[in-house]
């Protein structure tokens, strides 16, 4: 049996008289003249989504409580991260070469947190060097390397601790990060104690605080909850003389990818600030990192039909893109709505929609009703997030183009891999 998962509501995507569309384009215009895979991106979507959450930061008398960082490690390209700067975001970095992006595009440094487990002397030289507003400590040796890089500089390094609050975000394992069994921020008993060593160091500034306690979250609770034992660390680092200005809450709200209700973005934000409020913090800056829910629905990936293989215990639609293209099902066994973009009068069938990759773990949807032929296409949709950054050139496939869609105008912003770009710097040693 399948179960009938609704599709999720997208602003930037819409079926009209079954052909969908990209805002003012025939998704099939697209695919017939850029190719498949082909990654597919709405710019009306990515500001609706900004704009919610800006929205949301700015109370009823007009100040602004709440600032986004957008976490582009969901989704990197230049062209979308420009629009999110264009319209006032600041960025979370999880490494150099994030960093390099958003240098890139012309981010003020000052917008800029740089957070990751695992940060190497050259990130956080590259970091300090550019002025970056804040580097989230996750763990004490950190904290000691980054003394001795800013010394070495001679300048001054200011930081927030990453607490790990141990709280159950009740998400898939491979997303869940605040948890103590996870790699993820300094053990929520070693705060203190940190802090106070962070105070000794001559270099180090102390700014925020930090947590980031998974992803894909989709009720408020597990936040308020970390809210509530950050909190309690700055109310006695308070009475200690440490003094914190910023509060960074971390991403994670997530999306509908299929029937999952996550909060509204304006009651989210609303009861994190009540919450700030109420506890008598109302003068900390607080940082909102939002990934996923600023891109996720923003995009779909299209793929052809290359066969379709009936069999006796499953029949299989075998399409061009793969866990290359999309890893999410493999990786978490995620859900994604999958949609002809173009409705024909083949029979629906029951499908598993799988790539061509050497791989069992590689299909993207499972027990799928789908009318198609061979040649028809697909838009899998929700794809904007956690996409094309997760692509991989395994089986030497080349990566996609992707594209951003304004209106009536599509914008390459990406082009696709060229098969000799990917052995152009391997050498075959000779004798
Ligand atoms: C991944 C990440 C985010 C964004 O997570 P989403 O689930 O995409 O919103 C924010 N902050 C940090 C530190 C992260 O690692």
């Amino acid at each position: 049996m399948t179960k009938v998962i609704p599709l999720p509501h997208l602003s930037g995507f819409t079926e009209r008289n079954g052909v969908w569309y990209a805002e003012e384009i025939p998704l099939t215009n697209l695919a017939k003249e850029f190719g498949t895979p082909l990654y597919v991106y709405s710019k009306k979507a990515l500001k609706e989504a900004y704009e919610a959450y800006d929205r949301a930061c700015i109370d009823a008398k007009g100040k602004r409580r709440a600032r986004v960082h957008y976490a582009m490690k969901a989704n990197s390209n230049l062209a979308v991260i420009d629009c999110f700067k264009n319209l006032g975001a600041g960025f979370d970095l999880v490494s150099g070469g994030e960093l390099a992006r958003a240098l890139a595009i012309g981010a003020e440094p000052s917008s800029l947190v740089f957070a990751g487990v695992g940060k190497s002397a050259a990130e956080i030289t590259q970091a300090l060097k550019a002025g970056v507003k804040c580097i989230n400590v996750e763990s004490i040796a950190e904290l000691h390397k980054i003394n001795r890089v800013a010394k070495g500089l001679n300048c001054r390094a200011p930081i927030s601790l990453r607490v790990n609050p141990d709280v159950d975000a009740q998400t898939h394992p491979y997303i869940s990060t605040g948890l103590k069994g996870n790699k993820f921020g300094i053990a929520y008993y070693e705060v203190l104690k940190t802090y106070r060593e962070a105070v000794q160091l001559s270099q180090i500034d102390i700014v925020g605080i930090d947590c980031h306690i998974g992803s894909q979250i989709t009720t408020t609770e597990p936040y308020l909850d970390a809210l509530d034992k950050v909190l309690d660390l700055v109310e006695q680092l308070k009475k200690e003389g440490i003094i914190i200005h910023h509060l960074d809450l971390g991403g994670g709200l997530g999306i509908a990818y299929g029937a999952e209700t996550p909060p509204d973005i304006t009651e989210f934000t609303n009861a994190l600030l009540d919450r700030i409020d109420e506890r008598g913090f109302a003068h900390l800056d607080v940082i909102l990192e939002p990934g996923r829910s600023l891109v996720g629905n923003a995009g779909v990936l299209l793929t052809q039909v290359e066969y379709l293989k009936p069999g006796t215990e499953k029949n299989f639609c075998i399409v061009d893109a793969a866990m290359t293209e999309l890893l999410r099902p493999a990786l978490y066994e995620a859900h994604h709505g999958i949609v002809p973009i173009e409705k024909k009068s083949a029979k629906s069938v029951i499908y598993d929609v799988v790539g061509p990759v050497c791989e069992s773990g590689d299909w993207l949807g499972r027990d799928r009703a789908l009318a198609v032929e061979e040649g028809d296409v697909l838009a899998i949709l929700s794809a904007g997030a956690y996409g094309f950054v997760m692509a991989s050139n395994y089986n030497t496939r080349p990566m996609p183009a992707e594209i951003l869609v304004d209106g009536k105008n599509a914008y390459v912003v990406r082009e696709r891999q060229k098969l000799v770009d990917l052995f152009a710097h391997e050498k075959v040693p000779t004798k």
